[in-house]
């Protein structure tokens, strides 16, 4: 009977190796409150980021061992506010490598929830493969009372090494929740529904199983045309963000003028509106080739293109959907191919 058995499993497995054989997913750590301590189990909020080592990480959850082959890279080790376009393209650099090779299946990226939405958009901008690549963060660190970066990294791993997670885009997994790196964003500071994206989450992970309910339709990964390996410098063009308020100062861009800025995202007041007495500053610097993106600081809705501003009188860019951390990165993209505010416009309708 046991015979019987160890032979039909062997027939399976030869049918559909994928269901026997476990993928291998390498998990690579950059600091962040998954891996942050407390002082106590009670501070939940209060205690230090990037503290725990990889191999802790993954030894604190033996599960996943069940899941996939799992090893550790420890990339960096910061809370993610601390992350530049340096440590990002280096990052890019490293997970381009990783998915070059033949017998890595799946990344895990633990990461700082803080820019790990900007992470996620870059690598899903940048690196072409349809391998699964997971940013997984958590808002509690170990050492709280129900910590929830157990159960993310689980989640995680289970999503990067799921065949049916390859070529959806570069993945967010937080609070059992499966999100596209395009729209996802932090949405709370202080609980763990932290993150949401206004067009909804991708899917679920239960009990190590995925479950999917949409796709995104835009390109990301295989289908995008910006390439990590095309960028040939340790950083990116130099592309800030102006916050949106009422009584603005026109000496905020002009500061970023004199820093170099290439081009300037004003996270505009509702849809991407600017001061009429602000309006001559950003002419004058989209004059002197600084390219000027409206975006919104609010979290919902998307910027129409020549509503509240004449952008194509202007030659200015309409962000469309994309929040203003996200519409940074896309046009510091855009910048390493020269790309003009037409070209730029595009691309923000098509990531
Ligand atoms: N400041 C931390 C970070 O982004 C917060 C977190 O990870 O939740 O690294």
């Amino acid at each position: 009977m046991k015979k019987t058995l160890t032979s039909l499993a062997l027939a399976l497995s030869l049918l559909s190796p994928h269901l026997y054989a476990k993928n291998n997913v390498v998990v690579v750590a950059t600091g962040g409150t998954i891996a942050g301590a407390g002082a106590s189990s009670t501070n939940s909020a209060t205690y230090t980021a990037a503290k725990v080592p990889v191999n802790d990480l993954l030894n604190a959850v033996p599960q996943i061992k069940d899941l996939a082959n799992v090893s550790g890279i420890q990339a960096l080790q910061i809370a993610s506010e601390n992350i530049t376009d340096r440590e990002l393209v280096a990052l890019a650099r490293q997970i381009n490598d990783l998915v070059k090779k033949p017998d890595v299946n799946g990344i895990v990226i633990t990461h700082g929830t803080d820019t790990l939405e900007e992470t996620a958009f870059f690598l899903n901008l940048v690196i072409h493969t349809d391998k699964p690549i997971v940013i997984v963060g958590s808002m509690r660190p170990g050492t709280a009372l129900s910590a929830d970066g157990p159960l993310n990294l689980y989640n995680a791993v289970a999503l990067a090494s799921s065949d049916d997670a390859k070529g959806k885009g570069t993945l967010v997994m937080m609070n059992d929740s499966i999100f596209a790196a395009r729209d996802v964003t932090k949405a709370i500071n202080i609980h763990t529904n932290a993150f949401n994206s206004q067009w909804g989450a991708l899917g679920t992970v239960v009990e190590g199983k995925t479950y999917w309910f949409r796709e995104t339709t835009k390109r990301h990964n295989n289908t995008s045309e910006f390439n990590i390996e095309d960028i040939k410098t340790d950083t990116l063009p130099l592309v800030q963000i102006v916050y949106g308020s009422d009584n603005m100062l026109a000496q905020s861009y002009l500061a970023l003028q004199q820093a170099g800025v290439k081009a300037i995202v004003n996270a505009g007041t509702g849809n991407g509106s600017v001061p009429k007495y602000i309006v001559p500053t950003l002419n004058q610097l989209q004059q002197q080739s600084i390219q000027i993106v409206r975006s919104s600081r609010v979290p919902q809705g998307f910027v129409v293109r020549n509503a509240e501003q004449p952008d194509d009188k202007y030659g200015w860019v309409a962000a469309h959907d994309l929040n203003p951390q996200k519409a940074r990165l896309l046009t510091a993209l855009a910048l390493t191919k020269n790309a003009d505010a037409k070209e730029l416009q595009r691309m923000f309708y098509t990531y």
